[in-house]
């Protein structure tokens, strides 16, 4: 990959990096996997003079599962593809992990640098915002937490000041008393980026919740959707009456979709809620 020229910072503590990115300014980017600023830089699309690698800091290496989980700046997908820890919200962790792209990708590619690159098609904005993931931030002026759904403002526009890190992703309590889930990721050829995305998921009070990712602008919550999804016992509504409520609810949400595009994500929808009430979890 032929690049433009840059000095490369390889701090080796959070501070040492905090200080680097405070003086090196706007012209300078923080390099974590690599596997989206690179190709980026490789096509001239940005040109910085500067990168700061933070894949050395050990301390945004740690991808902690209790008493919450909380994945590094530093962690990346198969960190999380390899992570042994039992229990429903890990198995969803692994198999969300497992279907972005192919190894060389996922043993660099970090979960953090995917929510700050805010790519529309990206896995792990739609399941940390599902999720309802925090994201963590320093500075040489401090720290400060804004939710992942205000985070991301948009495709590829998410809130990191210009002499910010985000430091790593947490996830509530709550999302370790996961019941049940299921996925559908539509993609034209294994290892590309989705083309439709539906995340079902059951949280432990009995509530549903329903997601779409690969959609502009960002990850799309379906309430009407998973409000008719019976919380315990019941029956689940056949397969085209759950497509008809997504496809409703894509269309007010997102008056000038592509309709067929609309129509996959719809299906992908139902598909993953299928998926989850048959108590598929990995
Ligand atoms: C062939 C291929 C296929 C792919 N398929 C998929 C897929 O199916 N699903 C999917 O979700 N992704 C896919 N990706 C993208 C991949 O997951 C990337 O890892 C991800 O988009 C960005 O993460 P990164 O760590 O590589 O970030 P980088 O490329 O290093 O950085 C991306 C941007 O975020 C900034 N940044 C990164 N980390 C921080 C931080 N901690 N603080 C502040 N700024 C930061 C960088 O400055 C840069 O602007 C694919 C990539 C490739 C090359």
């Amino acid at each position: 990959m032929k690049l433009p020229p840059f000095a490369l910072h390889v701090p080796r503590t959070l501070d040492e990096a905090l200080a680097l990115r405070a003086a090196l300014g706007s012209d300078a980017k923080v390099l974590a996997g690599g596997q989206s600023l690179l190709p980026m830089m490789r096509y001239r699309m940005l040109r910085p003079y500067a990168l700061i690698d933070i894949t050395r800091v050990v301390s945004l290496t740690r991808l902690d599962t209790t008493p919450v989980v909380r994945i590094g700046a530093a962690v990346t997908h198969a960190d999380v593809e390899r992570c042994t820890q039992a229990g429903v919200l890990f198995d969803l962790l692994r198999a969300h992990a497992a279907d972005i792209a192919f190894l060389p990708v996922r043993g660099r590619g970090t979960v953090v640098g995917s929510l700050v690159h805010a790519d529309p098609a990206g896995d792990w904005p739609l399941l940390l915002t599902a999720l309802d993931a925090t994201v963590e931030l320093g500075s040489l002026r401090g720290r400060r937490a804004v939710a992942l759904r205000d985070f991301i403002r948009g495709a590829m526009d998410s809130d990191v000041q210009v002499d910010e890190i985000a430091l790593a992703a947490t996830l509530p309590e709550r999302a370790s008393g996961l019941l049940r889930w299921g996925r559908c990721k539509l993609m034209h050829r294994a290892g590309e980026f989705a083309s439709a995305s539906a995340l079902a998921l059951q949280g432990a009070d009995g509530r549903w919740a329903c997601w779409l990712g690969a959609i502009d602008p960002g990850p799309l919550a379906l309430p009407a959707t998973a409000a008719r999804l019976p919380a315990a016992g019941g029956a689940l509504p056949a397969r085209r009456d759950i497509a008809a409520s997504a496809l409703d609810e894509i269309l007010a949400a997102r008056p000038h979709i592509d309709p067929l595009a609309a129509s996959r994500h719809a299906q992908a929808m139902a598909r993953a809620v299928e998926q989850a009430w048959q108590g598929v979890t990995a």
